[in-house]
């Protein structure tokens, strides 16, 4: 963490009692209360790790302070609180969590009163009324009182059920192999499948702050368990949460893991066929596919920078019902304009009991895009010099410079480059009607930028 910068991309993160402590978490909790002001509702909970309930305490203790009332959930699932804070028409809520980082990590993040997280403009009032210790203290009269809110996994679990054809998906009787990385996945994915009519074959179920049955980033390398399991026992379907269950990535019933970019352009098109002419909200770093299928199904799609944050906020500005990233986070805003996993399992298994079509299958009769990454180093005092230079390369060619540059070619392919927030390189993803094109552009990009550098 930066000496007067707080929260990252995705809340505040940082590794237990070295970059993140009980202190500073009861003084994130005071310049939040103060944030909010006295005698507000907050939302309080957290996900499995070994330091949830320590740094929930904390926070709540700063809340307190600051004359905020707070109400406990306890452990769920990011997107079961976020929607917690809505229904219970909170104020707002403070979530313990560090989504997919390894055990050793946590992170805290807070919620506007639509469940939502708070935009980039607010974290910074927050970061300011922490770093100036700016807090209010109430009186001891005025002290915020704290009450244990039970059920909200239930409550998200119903709430989900009402956006899909539970008769049609039960008659199906789908059999699903559930990893939840041990992790708060576990506490809603597999009841509410099982309220779908489905069979269950549970992986990393149980609860273990320590993560012992794999890493809780749903990539490839983590997922062989799940993807051999599914074969193994003839599964209609895999699918594997993160560690706060806001993103899915699924394995299809030929144990084949299709990444996000593919599972959410299977929901984007059977959105389209049931709602023609709508939006869709999705950052640049997103697969031309999700491009193809609005076209191809009478969609808008509106592209934002990189970040759930922004596709969330964006969803609200242009009142868009659908947003979605590569990396497994699904957005459905008739039930909450956040990532969810267990809605995007719902959503998913809603389609192929209405398509009568496997996973496989509707993954197979999309355009096929080839996607390759990479990576050059660029010092930070740089990055924006070599941008420019960029742009100034490509103009009048099919540039879109809402986050770095994404540039189009006219066979299709694209590449997006932009400079990482976190480390000294410029990242590079580019993707193709073949492989071999595909590993071409980075290759060619790779010696562009790095020529371009040699000349700043
Ligand atoms: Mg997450």
């Amino acid at each position: 963490m930066s000496p007067n910068k707080l929260f990252g991309t995705n809340g505040i993160r940082g590794i237990v009692n070295k970059e993140l402590t009980p202190e500073m978490a009861i003084k994130v909790g005071l310049s939040i209360g103060t944030f909010f002001g006295k005698k507000k509702n907050l939302l309080v909970g957290h996900d499995a790790r070994t330091s949830g309930s320590m740094f929930a305490r904390a926070v709540i203790s700063g809340l307190t302070a600051a004359g905020c009332n707070v109400l406990f959930a306890g452990m769920a699932p990011t997107p079961a609180l976020q929607f917690a804070v809505k229904n219970h028409q909170m104020d707002g809520g403070v979530i313990i969590t560090a989504s997919h980082n390894p055990p050793e990590y946590n992170g805290i993040k807070a919620i506007w009163n639509d469940g939502v997280e708070v935009s980039h403009e607010q974290e910074t009032e927050i970061e300011k009324i922490y770093f100036e210790n700016n807090f209010h203290f109430a009186e001891w009269k005025q002290l915020g009182s704290v009450q244990e809110l039970p059920g909200v996994n239930d409550e998200y679990v119903e709430a989900i059920k009402k956006h899909v054809d539970v008769a049609k998906i039960a008659a199906k009787k789908f059999h699903v192999v559930v990893d939840a990385a041990n992790s708060v996945g576990g506490l809603t994915a597999p009841i509410l499948m099982r309220q779908l009519g489905c069979k269950i074959t549970s992986l990393n179920a149980n609860i273990d702050g320590t993560f012992p049955g794999r890493l809780p980033e749903p990539r490839p390398e983590n997922l062989k368990e799940l993807a051999s399991t599914v074969k193994a026992v003839g599964a209609d379907l895999g699918v594997a949460f993160d560690g706060d269950a806001d993103r899915s990535i699924f394995v299809d019933e030929t144990g084949q893991i299709q990444m996000g970019d593919k599972t959410f352009a299977v929901i984007a098109k059977q959105f389209l066929l049931k709602n023609p002419n709508s939006k869709i909200v999705t950052p640049v770093s997103s697969s031309t596919l999700i491009k193809d299928i609005a076209e191809a199904y009478k969609g808008e799609i509106v592209w934002t920078k990189v970040g759930s944050v922004t596709v969330s906020q964006k969803m609200k500005e242009v009142k868009a019902k659908l947003g979605g990233e590569e990396n497994g986070g699904v957005f459905y805003g008739p039930h909450q304009a956040v990532r969810d996993g267990a809605m995007t399992t719902a959503l998913l298994l809603d389609i192929m009991a209405d398509t009568g079509e496997t996973l496989s299958k509707l993954v197979a009769e999309q355009p096929q895009y080839f996607i390759e990454k990479g990576k050059v180093d660029c010092p930070d005092e740089k990055k924006q010099k070599l941008l420019e230079k960029l742009l100034e390369e490509h103009r009048g060619m099919n540039v879109n410079t809402l986050d770095g540059a994404k540039i189009w070619f006219d066979d299709k392919s694209a590449i997006l480059l932009r400079p990482s927030g976190t480390e000294p390189t410029f990242r590079m993803y580019a993707e193709a009607k073949t492989q071999q094109r595909a590993v071409k552009l980075i290759e060619e990009y790779t010696t562009k930028l790095n020529t371009l550098l040699g000349t700043i």
